[in-house]
């Protein structure tokens, strides 16, 4: 028997399930995680947190996680408050939840691709109906042809990563607002690379109080190194919160979820420690890339697309020989790299030199 055979619904039929490739090799940069490991300290903190909480587990935890979103709410400032931030397993699950709640069956979502290959994903999961919109060739919005698709299809949901995945590209304060003013439905902000955007890159948290219909979305898979820890956030008003709290399901972040993420928050300065290195970083591999005469994108994120490749995957798969996995995702000839460790970058530099010649 295979999958057809089942009864599934109609709209899974012929889907692909995200499938990053997770290969065991000596350098991994691929799916944007913080390549730096937590300190021993923090592994011991978070050791005895967990070994504090682990007699009460035979209880439920919080179902509102009361004390993390305090926390969360606290480390993203702007005067936000608990009931305006809610967490979940992963920003996947936050943003699973938005569409429960504000997407479904006769309902649009709109992105404007090339972007966040979940955002799609997660909308037909949740029966919602996909709307495609494009960005110009150099990644960026313009916002008059980002209104028109806004006003022509009046989605009920506008995803707008900033800074965008797979590209780097961050939004013009500017953009987001107009992107607000056309939209007649919710309106999410997905930054998840917030904490690696340059300098003056404001974040849309400064459009809440003037937008009730503006959720952004936020994780700790990336900047804060704990992707493993599966937490991901978000701030909108609190009507919003309100509304997710009817889908979600009970206790869906675990005591242990919890914990880790409140010692994440307790430790955030080392966490967040390690972004201005990657940053640099980021912007060294930006230049030597381009020095080798190939196209980059922009990029206000921990990755950076790069190209044209009329055959990306033999570049892709010629650097994994060479034990240097990236990701081959976005434009048909591009190909995306996660900033490493500067040993890790040393090794990209290496390979893609090897197989460029
Ligand atoms: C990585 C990423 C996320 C984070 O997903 P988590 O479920 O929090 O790990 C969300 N949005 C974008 C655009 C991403 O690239």
């Amino acid at each position: 028997m295979n999958l057809d055979d089942l009864p599934i619904r109609d709209d899974l039929r012929g889907k692909s399930p995200y499938g990053a490739p997770q290969i065991d090799v000596p350098v991994r940069l691929n799916t944007n995680e913080n390549p730096y490991p937590p300190s021993p300290e923090l592994v011991a903190d978070l050791a005895e947190a967990i070994r504090a909480g682990a007699g009460d587990l035979n209880r439920y935890p919080d179902r509102d996680a009361t004390e993390l979103r305090a926390g969360l709410a606290a480390y993203l400032g702007h005067g936000l408050t608990t009931e305006q931030v809610w967490a979940a397993n992963g920003s996947n699950e936050v943003l699973q939840q938005i569409l429960q709640a504000f997407g479904g069956h006769g309902r649009t979502a709109m992105g404007f691709e090339p972007s966040y290959s979940m955002h799609p994903i997660i909308t037909s999961g949740t029966n919602t109906e996909w709307v495609k919109a494009s960005r110009e060739e150099d990644f960026s919005l313009d916002p008059g042809k980002a209104v028109a698709a806004i006003e022509e299809h009046r989605p009920d949901i506008v995803f707008l990563a900033s800074p965008n995945n797979p590209t780097g590209t961050a939004q013009p304060i500017e953009t987001i607002e107009a992107v607000l003013s056309a939209a007649t439905g919710m309106v999410v902000v997905d930054e998840a690379y917030a904490e690696f955007a340059r300098a003056g890159t404001p974040s849309a948290l400064t459009l809440l109080p003037a937008h009730p219909r503006l959720i952004v979305t936020r994780t700790m898979s990336k900047a804060f190194a704990m992707a493993g820890t599966r937490l991901g956030y978000l701030a909108a008003h609190p009507a919003v919160v309100e509304a997710l709290l009817l889908v979600r399901l009970p206790y869906h972040l675990s005591t242990l979820t919890q914990t880790a993420a409140r010692v994440a928050l307790r430790h955030r300065d080392e966490l967040l420690g390690t972004v201005d290195a990657l940053r640099r970083e980021r912007d060294g591999t930006v230049a030597w890339l381009r020095s080798k005469g190939l196209s980059v994108a922009d990029s206000d994120a921990n990755f950076v697309l790069f190209g044209r490749f009329p055959d990306r995957r033999t570049v892709w798969e010629g650097l994994l020989a060479a034990g240097v996995l990236i990701r081959e995702v976005g434009p048909p000839e591009w190909l995306r790299v996660s900033i490493g460790t500067g040993e890790e970058m040393a090794a990209f530099r290496a390979a893609l030199e090897g197989v460029l010649q």
